[in-house]
């Protein structure tokens, strides 16, 4: 049992069945032993891969994205250019170097904020970076005023959600419980004291007994501050991560160790957990903030749009053979649609203009559906 088991169950005793935000919340955020807290997850080596970490095209591009937008937001002297849940730092190292090769004048501008709240992570990050001036900050909030760029690559589907599931006696509160020998951890409906109201869409109401609704308030928040600011203040924000582009009913949470699937409810603190990140709920949220949304559209159609294709051909040129063939099979997992390229979605939120971001000209709203 490790030890974040332990208290889950411990606080399942004293206060009754867990809402399954507050049980994600300890499994990955626990300030002790939570799974980001504690290491760095990534890598063959650990849990899982990320496309920063799958091809270096990937952030090149982002940092190209990151010029057009800086230039459509008339080209500020002073830019906070914060990335929220930055992994190893490797996504922005490739944008820094991308932005001093092709626009040194947007380079001189920006101001590297990371928002960050694993102390491992951190530290990579910081090793990553060694050669940039960047701040650290627990929050978004913490980041300082001015016009600012925001990117969020898997940040979103790593935040707590809570789950509402259809019973016969209509729609429930999903809760981490234990079984009646009090030595197994489960799932269950409702609770002695609902926590939280349920809510479910309306038009989602009649779906089958047994269908899982899923919320992330906390998602909703961030992505409210965040186009707070841009709406206030001039920015744009670049949001990238696996979900779906309308709401919809299903069970989407899911833990994964070494790569591998794992029983969310086993080995707590020690798996990574994810969700699908609902853009609609996002965009809403976004949208009640005065800024305007572009996309989502596959992340496929995005990296192509912004000259995936003629980027790899070029650095396989100066390549060696294996490398060559390595730069290759990264781009097309990035893009492919039996792979990265359809799974995952790309939207940005941009300060009212009518300018369309870089990437997005040939798509209309929702062109992802
Ligand atoms: N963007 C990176 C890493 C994705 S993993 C990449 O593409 O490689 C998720 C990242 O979000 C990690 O850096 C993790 O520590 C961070 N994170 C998770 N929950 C967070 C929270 N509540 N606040 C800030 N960072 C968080």
């Amino acid at each position: 049992m490790t030890p974040l088991d332990a208290k889950i169950r411990e606080r399942i005793k004293t206060v009754g069945p867990l809402a399954v935000s507050d049980f994600m919340e300890i499994a990955l955020g626990d300030p002790d032993h939570g799974y980001y807290r504690t290491r760095d997850p990534l890598g063959a080596t650990g849990d899982f891969v990320t496309s920063p970490e799958i091809s270096q095209v990937f952030g090149e591009i982002i940092g190209l994205w990151c010029a057009v937008a800086w230039q459509n937001i008339g080209s500020p002297k002073k830019i906070n250019l914060v990335e929220l849940g930055p992994g190893r730092g490797t996504l922005m190292a490739d944008i820094l170097r991308t932005v001093r090769n092709v626009m040194p004048s947007f380079a001189d501008a920006i101001e590297v904020h990371m928002v960050e709240t694993g102390a491992v992570l951190r530290e990579q990050q910081q090793k990553t970076l060694n050669d940039y001036n960047v701040s650290w900050h627990d929050r978004f909030e913490m980041t300082p005023a001015g016009p600012l760029l925001i990117i969020a690559n898997e940040f979103f589907d790593a935040l707590p959600i809570d789950q509402y599931i259809k019973t016969d006696k209509g729609w429930q509160e999903r809760r981490v419980t234990m079984d009646r020998d009090q030595d197994k951890l489960m799932f269950g409906e409702g609770g002695p004291s609902p926590a939280k109201d349920v809510y479910v869409p309306d038009d989602l109401k009649p779906s089958p007994v047994s269908s899982v609704f899923e919320r992330s308030i906390v998602g909703e928040q961030i992505v409210g501050d965040i186009a707070k600011r841009i709406a206030t203040g001039g920015g744009a924000a670049l949001i990238i991560d696996y979900g779906h582009v309308r709401h919809g009913v299903g069970d989407t949470l899911q833990a994964i160790k070494s790569h591998k699937y794992h029983d969310p409810l086993t080995d707590i603190g020690e798996a990574d957990l994810t969700t699908h990140v609902d853009f609609a709920a996002l965009a809403k949220a976004a949208e009640a903030e005065g800024t305007l949304i572009h996309g989502p559209i596959f992340q496929g159609e995005f990296l192509t749009a912004l000259g995936i294709e003629q980027r790899t051909a070029a650095l396989t040129a100066k390549a060696l053979p294996d490398q060559a063939k390595g730069i290759i099979s990264g781009s097309r997992r990035l893009i492919a649609s039996d792979d990265m390229g359809t799974l995952f979605k790309v939207m940005a939120l941009m300060s009212g203009s009518d300018t369309v971001p870089a990437g997005f000209e040939a798509f209309g709203a929702e062109s992802a559906s």
